[in-house]
């Protein structure tokens, strides 16, 4: 079983790249922020337990995710591969990742470093929406919907995410700076972390992923 990591700041785009590269390489696109939000929304024990966390843009304590990730590996064990997307975020996340990694048989492909300025993310994510139905993501100033607060699929509404606040967002950046930054050197000492350009439309980023895992002999899609 193949892992790759797609690390980098809140709205570096990470979701959308580990969305196409999950479907491009035929891998489970698995968002540690997507099952949270779930987990929420049906009040769960997680949910209720992770709520005060992502409200205030802190991380989630690292046992929670470890087992939540530990679970979703053992339910899909026969499958190809993930791509994790917000996940491993912390050094002790990443230790534990590589235990579980040993436990199943996978291995460990690369991490891709979305990079990406500051002022660029509190741009992108405070001008965010997403459809309440399928997902689709706009922006108020690049990406916008056609017609305001619907979407374009379905003309369902539009929601805003509780911690796309500025505030929030400046919050999230500073904890990603302390506490998920030096995963680079952690994966950069094992020659696994790939730096990839985030900035620009996405196919152009995607485009720039897969140079980059070719370069690095990690873009074969018939690889298991
Ligand atoms: P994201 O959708 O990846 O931006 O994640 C949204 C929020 O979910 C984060 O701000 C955290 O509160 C929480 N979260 C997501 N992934 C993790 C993780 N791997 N470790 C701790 N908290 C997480």
């Amino acid at each position: 079983m193949r892992l790759l990591i797609v690390l980098g700041a809140p709205g570096s785009g990470k979701g959308t790249q580990a969305k196409l590269l999950a479907e491009y390489l035929g891998l489970v696109h698995l968002s540690t922020g997507d099952i949270l939000r779930d987990e929420v929304r049906r009040e769960t024990e997680l949910g209720n337990q992770a709520n005060q966390f992502m409200t205030a843009g802190e991380l989630v304590p690292d046992a929670l995710i470890l087992d939540m990730i530990k679970a979703k590996l053992v339910l899909d064990s026969m499958t190809k591969g993930f791509i994790f997307d917000g996940f491993p975020r912390t050094v002790i996340q990443a230790k534990g990742l590589d235990r579980l990694a040993d436990e199943v048989g996978a291995r460990i492909d690369c991490a891709i470093d979305l990079v990406v300025d500051d002022e660029i993310v509190v741009k992108r994510l405070t001008a965010r929406s997403g459809c309440s139905v399928c997902g689709a993501i706009y922006n108020d100033v690049w990406n916008p919907p056609r017609r305001a607060g619907f979407c374009d699929k379905d003309d369902s509404a539009l929601i805003r995410r509780a911690d796309d606040s500025e505030l929030v967002v400046r919050n999230r950046l500073h904890v990603y700076r302390q506490q998920t930054k030096p995963l680079e050197e952690y994966y950069s000492h094992r020659a696994l972390l790939v730096k990839v350009d985030g900035y620009g439309m996405t196919g152009q980023v995607l485009a720039r992923i897969l140079i980059s895992l070719e370069a690095s002999g990690t873009n074969d899609r018939t690889q298991v």
